[in-house]
């Protein structure tokens, strides 16, 4: 899909979820106002009616304006001005909630006007049928008493906000559906932009590699066709220098066939590796060794400080040595002039932590993170001037971590490098 394709796709459907998104917090704020208003109503309702017929209930005539007052959310007080028989207002409050099918937990308290203080009360539970008096619960409760110099009972819901939510469900199960799409399509983009960058890694490796290899085949190529005119025996210097040619870029087509097999082999499923006892200083030396040839063309050392005791490890020959190769390779080609190396060894309690460092172009932190990534290369604008495919490392994280060890890297920018490599013994 076309660059200009996705980011449209990603636009519109952004678009039209934050709407959704947006429509759905109105409809549940509006549903629960309302349903907070209806229960609010019903509440006021039946203590009203309780209210009425306790007076009617003490052959009191009296007629009672706006007896319920809200005190808080969940807190109510209702003015008798009569005395108030307990069991008489407890039976009443039941059957009225239960009437109009409020099966809330509650806590009423009767208020005396001459001791000015709670002198009666209860727990009520419900179980969405019925009403029953909570055991262990101390009469009277623990309700406010709000001073007022008359008769009046408080009643208090613990459990109206849950109440509320439970009232909510169809509603709270809608939304959840919501965000489960939400979350998916999130997903989708991410897949999709991942894929996205992958297509564009893969195409920008395709090139490079296509590059890589054009140069050595066609310098390959014109120092043959020299070599073929039957002229250049007289002429043994040219010979020489064309087949040092020849020799030098056909070594350099060896190492690249040789990090793509690297690849490879990191792909590879079930990779099994040929473990066995190795002398980590032998096969540093032997590697350091072998590349003495390389320093001298750059004009660069390595120096040692190994550990005093020697280091034997159980591990892959083959796949080690790759490893100290690429690391090494590395502090060479990203060292500006003379490249200086050090290569650590430190016997730790179960492993061994070996550290190459250089004093490189060093790497950003935000590079740090993402120079173990297959393809990634530390982009360079245009030109890199240093040829790689961006594998080396890839290679070396994906096989410490089958030797069950770890890889981290320390630098910064033009102070240099140190990889850190810590292998179990
Ligand atoms: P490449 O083939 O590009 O060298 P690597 O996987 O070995 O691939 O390294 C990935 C990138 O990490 C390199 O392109 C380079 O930008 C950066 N890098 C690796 N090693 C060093 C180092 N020692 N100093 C500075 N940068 C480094």
């Amino acid at each position: 899909m076309k660059t200009r394709t996705i980011r449209w796709v990603i636009v519109l459907a952004t678009i039209s979820l934050t709407g959704i998104i947006i429509i759905q917090i109105l409809w549940f704020n509006k549903a629960f106002q309302f349903k907070e208003k209806q229960i609010d109503q019903t509440i006021y309702i039946s203590l009203k009616t309780v209210a009425e017929k306790m007076l009617m209930y003490n052959n009191n005539p009296a007629i009672l304006i706006d007896p319920v007052t809200q005190v808080s959310s969940n807190y109510y007080t209702v003015m008798i001005n009569d005395i108030i028989h307990a069991e008489t207002l407890e039976l009443y409050l039941k059957s009225e909630f239960q009437y109009r099918g409020l099966f809330l937990d509650f806590e009423y308290g009767i208020y005396d006007c001459t001791n000015k203080k709670m002198v009666y009360g209860n727990y009520i539970e419900s179980d969405k049928a019925s009403f029953r008096l909570k055991p262990d619960v101390p009469s009277p409760t623990v309700l406010p008493a709000l001073t007022r110099d008359n008769y009046y009972f408080g009643i208090y819901f613990p459990n109206r906000s849950e109440y509320m939510l439970g009232q909510m469900d169809m509603w709270i199960f809608t939304s959840l559906v919501l965000l489960v799409v939400v979350i998916f399509f999130a997903y989708t983009i991410w897949v999709l932009l991942r894929q996205k960058r992958l297509s564009e890694i893969q195409r920008d490796f395709i090139n490079n590699m296509t590059h890589e290899f054009k140069t050595p085949i066609s310098t390959i190529s014109i120092s043959s066709e020299v070599l073929m005119k039957p002229d250049i025996i007289k002429n043994p210097e040219r010979l020489l220098n064309y087949a040092t040619i020849i020799h030098n870029e056909n070594k350099r087509l060896k190492k690249q066939v040789e990090k793509i097999l690297q690849m490879a082999t990191v792909e590879k499923e079930n990779l099994k590796l040929q473990k066995e006892a190795l002398d980590i200083h032998e096969l540093i030396r032997k590697v350091v060794r072998n590349m003495e040839a390389t320093l001298k063309d750059v004009q660069g050392e390595i120096t040692l400080f190994l550990d005093k005791n020697p280091v034997i490890i159980n591990a892959d020959n083959l796949h080690l040595t790759n490893i100290l190769y690429n690391l090494l390779d590395n502090a060479i080609k990203y060292s500006k002039e003379n490249p200086k190396i050090e290569i650590h060894t430190q016997n730790q309690k179960n492993g061994v932590l070996l550290t190459v460092k250089d004093c490189g172009i060093g790497i950003s932190k935000e590079d740090k993170k993402l120079v173990f990534d297959k393809f990634y290369r530390v982009p360079k604008g245009d030109v890199h001037d240093v040829k790689g495919f961006g594998l080396g490392l890839n290679y070396v994280k994906v096989m410490t971590e089958t030797h069950k060890g770890n890889i981290k890297v320390e630098s910064e920018l033009g102070k240099g490098s140190s990889f850190l490599l810590y292998l179990p013994k």
